[in-house]
């Protein structure tokens, strides 16, 4: 049994142009896609500071729809695998989130998005799951199926004339600092 993970999997960093891949829907679930699904939550969370909580599959250069991410569970937080995602509604009301992505090192924008969303989307074992997200998760959901569209945050920040901010570092008592900047 083969335990290592892929060792070419690394996440892209913008302006690669497979972040910009609109991607197709996955016909079959087999234990290849299962592979690289645990692979890209490996991947995720060797991200610490900050924490990774998502990562779509153009992210590792792939061209098909799915993302992980971490959500909230009765059992605490943790990774699971979306297949096949749709936002089949979105909330009139949404928030302003102070946003990063892995694609785009020490970046941050505010973003505003629904609070409240209606999805669906295939789990690893291939159930058909329909639900309602909201916060935190409803955001890393709008997130992540903007990557699978080829779409960054900073589109949507840019689009949205929101502010741009780069990760300084951390001052004496080690609270993370920010500069606003312009792209
Ligand atoms: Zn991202």
């Amino acid at each position: 049994m083969n335990n290592s993970t892929t060792p070419s999997m690394k996440v892209v960093n913008a302006p690669d142009l497979r972040l910009r891949i609109k991607t197709k829907s996955v016909k079959k679930i087999n234990q290849g896609l299962i592979q690289t699904l645990k692979d890209m939550v490996k991947l995720t969370k060797t991200f610490k500071d900050p924490e990774g909580v998502g990562l779509a599959s153009t992210q590792v250069g792939l061209r098909e729809s799915f993302f992980v991410a971490k959500f909230a569970t009765k059992k605490g937080r943790k990774f699971a695998s979306i297949i096949n995602p749709k936002i089949l509604s979105t909330s009139k009301k949404t928030k302003k989130y102070f946003e990063g992505c892995l694609s785009i090192p020490n970046i941050w924008g505010e973003v505003k998005r629904a609070t409240q969303i209606k999805v669906s989307y295939q789990n690893s074992d291939g159930r058909q799951v329909t639900e309602t997200l909201k916060g935190v998760q409803a955001w890393i959901f709008q997130h992540e199926v903007d990557h699978l569209n080829g779409i960054l945050f900073s589109d949507r920040c840019l689009e949205q004339k929101g502010k741009f901010y780069r990760f300084t570092g951390k001052d004496e008592i080690g609270t993370e600092t920010f500069q606003e900047i312009t792209i």
